[in-house]
């Protein structure tokens, strides 16, 4: 074993001990997180993609840790699935954003549909659904306006368990959406399957719009098959006026992405909402 070998094993080593160490701190914290008062929400406008008319948001959750600083979710909702804390995180985030749009659909005249992430770990729990029913009971927020966004991982488990839950949901008046669509396993075949009222065309593709020819003819396909099976389209991360174009001449219902609007926070809601015109 040459020296260099040697010490290319020991940088490893140093830097997978670091990295376990970060995540069990991150753990440490997160496990906090909820009672020290840590998480809010910030929610981000979606609007059709033709009349620009207010579509509703979706739920992002933040974490502002007193020892770590902001920790982006794409860093601790993995942590938080693998150790289990997202059930918790979860059912949080969906008990503070019914909170805050119960409180919106009363004093507003538009009433956005509120759409919330579901991590496949916690749409798994057997009391996935009865806990989403008292909240919706507990908050008096109308469940017609409720979307659940799950990812295709939920392919992964037993088909018949995922039916049940999404078909119980579909029956209480929720709105079903397929987040991040084309980088997870499923094939085109779930689109079918599942009860589906909308898709989510991840960001990865509309970012490859206008540069790659390949995912330019994926995304147009993406959105012919979906309304086809009577599907609506929203397209995320869509920062330009370029991708806006292309989308509306293929179709695409609407739009979510920082060319027409970041994630706000709970209390400039109204704000935006009283500048929209009644739909
Ligand atoms: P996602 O569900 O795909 O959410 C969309 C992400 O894209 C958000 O990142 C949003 O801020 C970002 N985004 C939207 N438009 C643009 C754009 O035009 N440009 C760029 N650069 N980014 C844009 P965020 O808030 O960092 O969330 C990352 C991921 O973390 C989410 O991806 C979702 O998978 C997860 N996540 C966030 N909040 C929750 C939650 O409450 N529960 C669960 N289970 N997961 C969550
Ligand atoms: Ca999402
Ligand atoms: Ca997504
Ligand atoms: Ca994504």
């Amino acid at each position: 074993v040459k020296e260099s070998g040697k010490n290319e094993v020991l940088f490893f080593n140093t830097e997978m001990q670091q990295s376990l160490m970060e995540r069990i701190r991150i753990e440490n914290c997160l496990r906090e997180a909820i009672e020290n008062n840590e998480l809010s929400l910030v929610f981000q406008p979606q609007y059709d993609a033709h009349s620009h008319g207010l579509r509703g948001f979706e739920t992002l959750l933040r974490w502002n840790s007193a020892e770590l600083g902001a920790v982006s979710p794409a860093k601790f909702i993995p942590i938080a699935e693998e150790t289990g804390i997202i059930v918790n995180l979860g059912e949080w985030v969906l008990q503070k954003a019914m909170e805050r749009f119960r409180d919106v659909h009363r004093t507003c005249a538009v009433k956005p549909i509120l759409s919330v992430n579901i991590s496949v770990v916690q749409f798994m729990e057997p009391s996935f659904v009865p806990m989403i029913q008292r909240i919706l009971e507990q908050t008096g927020f109308d469940a017609r306006y409720l979307e659940v966004e799950v990812t295709e991982s939920v392919c992964i488990c037993s088909m018949e368990q995922v039916l049940t839950a999404l078909h119980q949901l579909k029956a209480m008046g929720i709105r079903i959406a397929l987040d991040d669509f084309g980088t997870g396993y499923a094939s085109l075949s779930y689109l079918q399957k599942l009860p589906i009222d909308t898709l989510k065309i991840d960001k990865v593709f509309i970012d490859s719009i206008i540069q790659e020819r390949e995912s330019h003819l994926m995304v147009g396909s993406i959105i012919s098959l979906a309304h086809h099976l009577g599907i609506d389209v929203v397209a995320e991360g869509v920062e330009t006026n370029k991708q806006l174009d292309y989308l509306q001449s293929r179709g695409c219902n609407y739009i979510q992405g920082f060319l027409w609007g970041k994630p706000l926070a709970g209390s400039q809601l109204e704000e935006l909402l009283s500048k929209q015109p009644e739909r």
